[in-house]
């Protein structure tokens, strides 16, 4: 299939659209003429045809929802000569392949026409394959991609859908697609990739069309204007990270809705029910969030004296007494075990061993392994430079062997890219990895060192260095520092974590018995 077949020769027909069955597909059977299954895309056609004049659907109407519903319908259609067309037919796996093509000559002559803004993204699919290149994917993956973008761009045409209407659902859309794409099928039997590899070529080719400006930026998210002023007040008046502010809004936008435009006439119970009445499914720590960001909401609003002040206290309080759990921690000898695992002799391996010793070592949450830069290193002075929640730099101490391991990465593991951050994914494109990608590879690494019934998580880390450091006798206000803690209640909880010090100064129960 070749780039040009995809375009529209103009949406003005160049010919006079002739409403003569008979003549459309005398035209039609010129152009397959030299295909030995010329016969049977005549027949598909005509049947097809004929099923439009029975439903008084018009050619100039057809789209993919027709075409499926021709596919579904109960056959009696009296077919060429008085013979009735077998049903039998419509289950062939090519029938309807090559309905999809006499449609694509319908599209092609100008019959049908095609949203016009899709053809100058049909000539960019070389480009595509060139920008691909650039960013490093290998030809399978190339190949794959832009097989996806080529059917996207017949799926969009199909479903009418234009550039200037294309977004995430649409894409979304197109990879749970019952596929009878012709350009898919090979002998009738279809070579189309499953629903994953159709959502990835679907996303990817979405951001390069966005990129080239051909495709309206646009989310869930940025439509609603008051989340864009929340998420303008978060970062430049609270200083919250990146990752926060997506959180927080993606939490906001659940009850947005529910809470009203006008935040002149927000009251109480509607702000006490949002918290209160969640779904059973959500955890604490979930709920906990709603509770967290409401307030926040509603100081951002009184703050702009758009709500009253005390509508923050209408939030109820949705949080455990505070310490009520022990820190979830593991013993320092299976978190080298953990450590261990790793295999240095190939580019993930010296990743994940970095990452790791970060997180043992020094306490770091996968949010601060994500963001940490190159410049964030000072080899000289063995520093890192760690900028935390909030944004608040610190610099920490680099141990030897977690810069042993870092420089191990940099120099043997971390593939070639422009980007500043210092762990990459492995594959293409080489971008920055996310918090769940530090979890994902936590997990793995404790499968593979063998390590079960401990808690999970990146975070484990953090609580078992602070956990050491508290029984091989570090002050809390020392354990504070290097977990970067704000408040010195904070790091209480972890005086709760040195059992041996709890047994020297414990009481005896008072009396003989206890009962
Ligand atoms: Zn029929
Ligand atoms: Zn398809």
């Amino acid at each position: 299939m070749t780039v040009r077949s995809y375009v529209s020769s103009g949406t003005t027909p160049t010919r006079r659209v002739t409403t003569d069955s008979a003549s459309l597909l005398a035209e039609y059977l010129k152009t397959q003429i030299n295909f030995p299954s010329c016969g049977t895309r005549a027949s598909a056609a005509r049947h097809f045809l004929y099923w439009l004049q029975q439903h008084r659907l018009p050619l100039s109407q057809v789209d993919a929802a027709v075409v499926e519903r021709f596919a579904r319908h109960r056959c009696q259609c009296m077919g060429h000569g008085g013979v009735r067309y077998s049903p039998r037919e419509l289950q062939r796996p090519g029938y309807i392949t090559n309905v999809g093509r006499f449609v694509i000559f319908l599209e092609d002559r100008g019959t049908i026409r095609v949203p016009e803004d899709l053809a100058p993204i049909a000539l960019r699919l070389p480009a595509y394959g060139n920008h691909l290149v650039s960013l490093g994917y290998s030809r399978g993956t190339r190949s794959m991609l832009v097989s996806g973008a080529e059917h996207i761009v017949h799926w969009l045409r199909l479903s009418r859908i234009s550039a200037q209407n294309l977004d995430d659902c649409d894409i979304e859309r197109f990879a749970k697609h019952d596929c009878r794409c012709f350009l898919c099928r090979k002998h009738g039997a279809p070579t189309t990739f499953g629903v994953a590899e159709r959502r990835r070529a679907g996303v990817t080719f979405l951001q390069y069309l966005r990129a080239c400006n051909l495709v309206p930026e646009r989310s869930v998210i940025d439509e609603d204007s008051r989340l864009v002023a929340f998420r303008s007040w978060l970062t430049h008046q609270c200083g919250v990270t990146k990752h926060t502010a997506v959180r927080y809004l993606a939490e906001a936008a659940r009850w947005l809705t529910a809470l009203g435009q006008d935040p002149g006439t927000y009251d109480a119970v509607t702000i006490r029910s949002i918290v209160l009445h969640q779904p059973s499914s959500r955890s604490h720590k979930s709920v906990q969030l709603t509770a967290t960001v409401l307030r926040t909401y509603l100081r951002y609003l009184a703050a702009n004296d758009a709500c009253s002040p005390e509508l923050v206290y209408a939030v109820p309080r949705a949080r455990r007494p505070r310490n009520a759990a022990l820190p979830r921690f593991i013993s320092p000898a299976l978190i080298e075990r953990i450590i261990a695992s790793c295999d240095t002799n190939t580019p993930v391996g010296l990743r994940d061993r970095a990452i790791l010793l970060l997180l043992a070592r020094l306490g770091l949450r996968a949010g601060d392994v994500c963001e940490l830069g190159l410049a964030d290193i000072n080899w000289g002075d063995a520093r890192l430079r760690v900028d935390g929640k909030n944004r608040r730099a610190a610099q920490l101490p680099l141990p030897q062997d977690a810069g042993d391991a870092l420089l191990a990465y940099i120099e043997q593991g971390r593939p070639p890219a422009r980007d500043d951050h210092v762990f990459l994914r492995v594959h293409a494109p080489f971008k920055s990895l996310k918090p769940s990608a530090i979890a994902c590879l936590v997990a793995r690494a404790r499968t593979r060192a063998g390590v079960e019934g401990v808690p999970t998580g990146s975070q484990v880390f953090r609580h078992s260095l602070a956990t050491s450091m508290v029984r091989t006798g570090c002050s809390l206000e020392q354990v504070g520092t290097i977990l970067r803690h704000r408040s010195p209640n904070t790091t209480v909880i972890y005086a709760k974590t040195d059992i041996d010090m709890l047994a020297r100064v414990a009481q005896p129960w008072p009396g003989d018995s206890s009962c």
